[in-house]
């Protein structure tokens, strides 16, 4: 016999997970937007409050407003839940059907990082300037609402799968099979020294490194309210990287928010009904969590040097990142780095929140959830690199405080004495 309500059965539908809300409003302690919009009236009312109106036929799955879009889906909420509500999902579901398909142009546009890498990057040098002239940047502004100072990424002239192609690293013994790299679009097109420090890094332990077949993994697209755009790129990732899970090869990425999608916003969020998903999903990891289960293993390098970047420096978890459910497994690295000493910010976001800090209307906002952490970069000393596993959150920190802003990988390539940081 089983019990008629099983909780963690109804958590796995994210909808009627809402059912489980008790308004203990720990969500609402925890989500970084409440607190400095009155825009927005919190995790537990735009959540599991309002789905019960959304659940109703006669309202035709409507919200009672528009505010459910100032969520910028970092996922604390559902995080902290002690009841397994999945607020963050419902959120993101409730975005569709608030957008039913009429997306504004300012949100395709911020949707396609894949189709602006390929583009931009043949013309970096000046694709680059031109995205950074003022005038440019106001008539952007006021024409399609991307705010004038919202942070840009750097094209680079040459892609990573370019230099893979004519400098893949070789595996070191002792060789110990394949790894399926997924470098997403900002490796590929904007931070490929990320990608290029892992692909070093995999070598450097004995991993023959492959680049699969793929494409942007649809998270700027989900965000942005385009899912049925956002289901055919995951589709097509599905298709190209099934071969190497069904064959146990780990399809590793260093770029959190896109190696969440395949663990996770591809089942709740895009209800992606694909045979392969689940195959994939337990098959994705983030590069530090692979790197430390190698180590658990007592098959990772520990050759590293002794490095001195000038004293502490501070390590920000982005909230992709802490949705894993994996702890810190970058912390755990750095460990084993002699010399290297580095403190956790205990700020819960950047505000950036993938492109939400974009936006016209959201730019302020995120500004002001990223004050306590920007505090904390300018009160570590400036000159010293944030760490940081997301892109767009490391625009982010650099962009409000000027600091320099480093994927953990690339501390560790540096201390394997691999690149320069
Ligand atoms: S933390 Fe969970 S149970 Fe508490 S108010 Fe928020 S959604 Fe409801
Ligand atoms: S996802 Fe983040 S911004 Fe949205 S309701 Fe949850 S905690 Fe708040």
């Amino acid at each position: 016999m089983t019990n008629l309500i099983n909780p963690f059965e109804i958590s796995e539908q994210v909808e009627f997970s809402a059912d489980l809300c008790v308004k203990c409003n720990i969500c609402t302690a925890a989500c970084p937007v409440a607190p400095v919009t009155e825009l927005f009236p919190g995790p537990k009312v735009v959540g599991p409050q309002w789905q019960r109106f959304r659940m109703n036929e006669e309202r035709g799955d409507e919200s009672p407003d528009k505010s459910v879009d100032y969520c910028s889906g970092c996922g604390m909420c559902t995080m902290v839940c002690p009841h397994g509500v999945k607020v963050m999902e419902i959120n993101a579901r409730a975005r569709e059907k608030l957008y039913d398909g009429k997306i504004p142009l300012r949100n395709r546009a911020l949707g396609r990082s894949e189709l602006m890498g390929k583009l931009g990057h043949k013309f970096a040098p000046l694709a680059n300037w031109g995205a950074n002239l003022r005038p440019a940047r106001i008539v952007v502004e006021k024409v399609i609402g991307i705010h004038r100072d919202a942070p840009l990424p750097n094209f680079k002239f040459q892609s990573f799968r370019e230099w893979f192609a004519r400098h893949k690293p070789q595996a070191t013994a002792p060789v110990r099979g394949k790894v399926a790299y997924f470098h997403a679009c900002a490796g590929n097109y904007f931070e490929t020294a990320v990608s290029k420090a892992a692909v070093l890094i995999l070598a450097h332990n004995g991993y023959d490194v492959v680049l699969p077949e793929q494409n942007c993994c649809g998270l700027p697209m989900q965000s942005n309210g385009e899912f049925d755009a956002a289901r055919s790129h995951a589709c097509r990732n599905l298709d190209h990287l099934a071969q190497y899970a069904r064959a146990g090869i780990p399809i590793v990425g260093a770029s959190t928010s896109c190696t969440l999608s395949f663990k996770s916003d591809y089942r709740e969020i895009l209800q992606l009904d694909h045979p392969d998903r689940d195959v994939v999903a337990e098959n994705v990891y983030d590069i530090s969590e692979f790197l430390l289960l190698l180590h658990r293993r007592g098959e990772l390098k520990t050759d590293f040097k002794r490095v001195d970047f000038g004293g502490t420096l501070l390590y920000h978890a982005p909230c992709q990142q802490k949705a894993h459910n994996m702890g810190q497994p970058a912390l755990d690295l750095f460990d084993l780095i002699p010399g290297l000493d580095v403190r956790l910010s205990d700020a819960s976001c950047c505000g950036i929140a993938g492109t939400y800090g974009f936006k016209v209307e959201k730019y302020d906002i995120a500004m002001a959830v990223g004050k306590p952490l920007f505090d904390q970069v300018r009160d570590i000393g400036a000159g010293k690199p944030v760490i940081c596993d997301s892109e767009t959150c490391r625009w982010q920190i650099t962009h409000a405080t000027g600091a320099k802003s480093v994927h953990p990988i690339s501390i560790l390539a540096a201390a394997y004495g691999l690149m320069e940081l």
